[in-house]
């Protein structure tokens, strides 16, 4: 089995997944780089932390834990952020990118034991840091959160909280707390958010989210009862859209964008199987 520290050979053609604080090297044609160690600008990387992170149409990828300032890099493209990926419009390289980032995060914020302070070291078989004093151990940290396109009738619910771009509008979202599951959460969230209850909720598919380190859990629901009431430190506006009427939604390649389409979908559906 391959572990998560072995090195690459200098003859290995790989993908190159160069981290600093959420940002990756991407290449002119926005793409990390790719290639045999030995044929790249790269510099010493024994220097660098190097993880295996998995493969990618059948190269390994290693992540490079590199510094923000460091322009060792710089001939081989520039810090950029992973959203550019989302635009690619290519899953597999984004979730690859999504997982070099949350491995970054993770061996950046657990060089120390959150239990006795002693450095950790990390485990060599696999991807985690021990406490060498106290024998605790950490994993990549990862937060569940659920997203839910709720429909009444033939039309969505949708609404924009202060952090989203101008004019953009969107399916409610929300971290699982501790204790919960799954739909306590959705149930939870909606009431908190928009003042309703929902019915025949269904997951549909997730989706990681690395900004920082989410996990995307998506589902369908319908309204059950309960005027619209959205909570003002949340959202700031929102309401029931029709399909031929809807304000910008978020890019095709988001979770969010495959749940309004699932939606409108099911609606369609019926309004066919109606004729
Ligand atoms: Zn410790």
């Amino acid at each position: 089995m391959t572990k998560p520290y072995q090195r690459p050979s200098g003859d290995e053609p790989a993908w190159w997944f160069i981290c600093s604080a959420g940002e990756l090297i991407l290449t002119e044609h926005a793409l990390p780089p790719h290639g045999r160690k030995d044929d790249l600008p790269l510099p010493d990387i024994d220097e660098y932390q190097v993880v295996w992170l998995g493969e990618l149409r059948e190269r390994s990828c290693y992540l490079v834990v590199a510094d923000l300032n460091d322009d060792a890099f710089a001939a081989l493209g520039d810090f950029s952020s992973l959203r550019a990926l989302i635009d690619a419009q290519d899953d597999e390289l984004f979730m690859m990118a999504a997982r070099a980032k949350q491995v970054t995060e993770f061996l950046t914020t657990h060089r120390y034991c959150g239990r006795c302070g002693t450095r950790m070291q990390a485990v060599d078989w696999e991807l985690a840091m021990q406490c060498h004093a106290c024998q605790h151990r950490c994993y990549p940290r990862i937060s569940p959160c659920i997203i839910v396109a709720i429909r009444k009738g033939d039309q969505i619910l949708l609404a924009r909280g202060e952090r989203h771009r101008p004019g953009l509008y969107s399916v409610l979202a929300g971290f699982v707390e501790a204790g919960e599951n799954l739909e306590q959460t959705v149930a939870r969230e909606v009431m908190e958010e928009a003042g309703i209850k929902v019915k025949n909720v269904q997951y549909l598919c997730s989706q990681p989210w690395p900004f920082p380190n989410s996990l995307m859990m998506g589902f369908t629901a319908e309204w059950a009862e309960g005027d619209l009431h959205f909570d003002p430190f949340e959202l700031e506006d929102g309401g029931w859209y029709r399909f031929d009427a809807l304000p910008d939604i978020p890019q095709q390649g988001t979770i969010a964008n495959k749940l309004i389409h699932a939606v409108k979908k099911q609606i369609d559906r019926e309004s066919g199987a109606g004729d």
